[in-house]
């Protein structure tokens, strides 16, 4: 596999095969940043992340397991909010 022409900016598939492992912080440092710079970007990964972020938020609740690192989530709640801002503002 040698087709990778943008190392540097992650596409919707490459963010979205991602997210699962992004939100388990079982991602490197690296590509969490990336997938927070694509999300700041990208209103539709967002809304999916989103979405992601509340079925994994009521599955923890039902399932009374809390894998998910806050720190990571806390991020992620910050990337989400701050663009929600942006768009009210524009
Ligand atoms: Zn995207």
């Amino acid at each position: 596999m040698t087709l990778h022409s943008h190392t540097h900016d992650m596409s919707c598939q490459q963010l979205l095969a991602s997210i699962g492992d992004y939100v388990e912080g079982d991602l490197a440092p690296e590509l969490c940043q990336e997938i927070e710079r694509h999300l700041a970007a990208c209103d539709h990964c967002r809304v999916v992340v989103d979405t992601l972020n509340k079925t994994i938020t009521l599955y923890h609740a039902s399932a009374h397991e809390t894998e998910v690192p806050s720190e990571v989530r806390g991020r992620l709640f910050q990337v989400l909010k701050l663009d929600n801002l942006r768009e009210k503002k524009s």
